[in-house]
């Protein structure tokens, strides 16, 4: 159910159920962080491994200092910058947050998310969200209300419109001194170094598999799906029956083998890519079709981050 109702909306959170929630990156599946109920609906209704932890989200850097025991200083130089926007800062919870949240670890994933509405839900609530994506467990994330409410039709979900980012946050924690990229998202590297120096970056799928987050398959189309440079030399080397071919900025050829060809981005912006690549897979998702190919995005700034969504929804 889609409801743009607000008062709705926080009368379910307040009773310990359920919600979708409209964000600047993708759609969240919420719930009030210090109902344990609540938080155990969310790994079961997202059928979410319980080792994989929760981002809490607050109205502000107030709100999230009252959940840590230690703000390094860098983490609050990031947030000063980025808050509310999609950085994720991992922090040392308190004794407020519970196991559940953070699947056991002494650190507590916390961002001030950059939606007008969402933001005066959670200056409306006297407790924080906890919100991973909406979708199921490694299906693809939803960035309208209506991929929610195809995912959990019985669940309200709040109407924030499409998400202006459209990939997750990036995460980052802190060791010493060092800042450590742990997942890509929509805040680039490049940017974070702008305000911090030198980042350390533990994102590769080769690290510790057992870490939160680093599951590799991820973002999965229900058909087959491949990222390649080369689409068109690719196309050569398979025999599927529907195929569509998803093209960074233009359609470079059109063959006769190919049934879909979309575009991310006809003006090559990597911002508007990001926002258009969950919202295209879920459209070729339902066209039908054997095969998605997808051109690899050049490797800077946020084509990093859908490069990284791609290859995860590439794998089997
Ligand atoms: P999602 O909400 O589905 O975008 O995923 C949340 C992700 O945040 C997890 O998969 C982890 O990568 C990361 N995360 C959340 N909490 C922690 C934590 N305490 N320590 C490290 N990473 C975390
Ligand atoms: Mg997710």
């Amino acid at each position: 159910m889609i409801t743009s109702d607000l008062s709705i909306i926080r009368e379910r959170l307040i009773q310990g159920d359920l919600i979708g929630l409209p964000t600047e990156t993708v759609y969240g599946l919420a719930a009030n962080v210090f109902n344990s109920n609540a938080v155990s609906a969310i790994f079961e209704t997202k059928n979410r491994p319980t080792s994989n932890p929760l981002i809490v989200h607050v109205a502000s850097l107030s709100h999230a200092r009252a959940l840590v025991n230690h703000f390094p200083e860098k983490a609050e130089q990031l947030a000063q910058v980025f808050w509310p926007g999609p950085l994720t800062l991992i922090l040392p919870k308190n004794k407020s947050v519970s196991q559940l949240v953070t699947a056991n670890q002494p650190n507590v994933a916390i961002r001030v998310p950059n939606h007008p509405t969402t933001l005066s839900l959670l200056n409306q609530l006297d407790f924080p969200l906890v919100a991973p994506s909406a979708n199921p467990f490694n299906r693809i994330s939803p960035t309208t209300a209506e991929h929610v409410d195809g995912y959990f039709p019985s669940i309200y979900t709040l109407d924030g419109g499409a998400c202006k980012a459209g990939v997750e946050s990036t995460i980052v924690g802190f060791e010493g001194d060092e800042v450590v990229l742990l997942r890509h998202g929509a805040i680039s590297i490049e940017a974070i170094e702008a305000q911090v120096g030198r980042i350390l970056n533990r994102t590769s799928p080769s690290a510790d598999a057992t870490l939160p987050g680093q599951h590799k398959k991820h973002y999965a189309p229900s058909c087959e799906l491949i990222v390649t440079y080369e689409p068109l030399f690719m196309l050569s080397a398979v025999k599927h029956k529907k195929i569509g071919i998803l093209w960074y900025k233009a359609v470079k050829i059109k063959s006769l083998q190919v049934d879909v060809n979309l575009v991310l981005s006809p003006t090559g912006d990597l911002e508007i890519a990001a926002k258009n690549l969950f919202a295209t897979l879920h459209t070729m998702d339902r066209m039908g079709l054997d095969l998605i190919i997808v051109e690899r995005l050049p490797a800077h700034d946020l084509g990093v981050t859908i490069n990284d969504r791609l290859d995860r929804a590439a794998t089997k």
